[in-house]
């Protein structure tokens, strides 16, 4: 399961190379820029994460990040190096997230990663689709449906939470298996059309017209709410 999109921006190659390999081993999609121009005409993608080194060879990791914050608040990760210390400092004034100091361990990298991933969340923790009618608490773990709390199972919230977090995309069952072994074991051996339809009791008006929950047929499922804006 696609846990991300990160661009890491690196002109070291053995750096990128190894963080690339052991984000992608955790289910990220990693894209490498090794410029900072490379880095810059990759920003209309659209990503989840941004690992930036400080030193470029034909920028500074200080001016993208700049770049970057004129219209994103995307989550940045710096790569400085001990003798930077200075631009450590500065480089989380500037709108960095966090920062790494090399030599770094990539399995660092990617608790740092993952950590401010979470938080990035924690940050907009209510999401909320078709004008209020349902509200996700990731923070509290809660749901409301036309304002009224409804109780969902720990594997059900999940469940739920997954699939509203990519409104429009397709998840297989095997995606979604995998999303609640790796969560929770209440459940385990129900399947997932037996939770999806618990869900369906609890968040649709009419859970054989489904409004959130759309059954893609021989795929799995998508979530066919429409987002709120912010
Ligand atoms: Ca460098």
């Amino acid at each position: 399961m696609n846990r991300g999109r990160i661009l890491v921006v690196e002109d070291e190659k053995k750096i990128s190379e190894i963080v690339k390999a052991y984000l992608e081993k955790e289910g990220f999609t990693v894209t490498v820029a090794q410029t900072g121009q490379q880095a810059i005409s990759r920003l209309k993608d659209k990503f989840d994460l941004i690992i930036l080194d400080l030193m470029l060879p034909d920028m500074d990791g200080e001016d993208i990040c700049r770049t970057i914050r004129e219209d994103s608040d995307v989550p940045i990760i710096m790569l400085t190096a001990k003798s930077e210390e200075d631009d450590r400092i500065q480089g989380l004034g500037i709108g960095a997230d966090d920062y790494v100091v090399k030599p770094f361990s990539p399995r660092e990298v990617v608790a740092r990663v993952k950590a401010l991933l979470r938080r990035a969340k924690g940050a907009k923790e209510n999401i909320s689709f078709n004008r209020g009618d349902l509200v996700i608490d990731s923070f509290r773990f809660e749901v409301k449906k036309s304002k009224s709390p409804v109780t969902l199972t720990p594997t059900e919230f999940k469940l739920l939470q997954c699939l509203a977090e990519h409104p429009g995309q397709v998840f297989s069952r095997l995606q979604l298996v995998n999303i609640i072994l790796g969560y929770d074991f209440e459940g385990y051996d129900r399947t997932i059309d037996a939770h999806i339809k618990n869900i369906r009791h609890k968040i649709e008006k009419d859970p054989k017209k489904p409004a959130y929950i759309s059954t893609v047929y021989g795929v799995g499922y998508r979530f066919a709410g429409q987002p709120d804006e912010d």
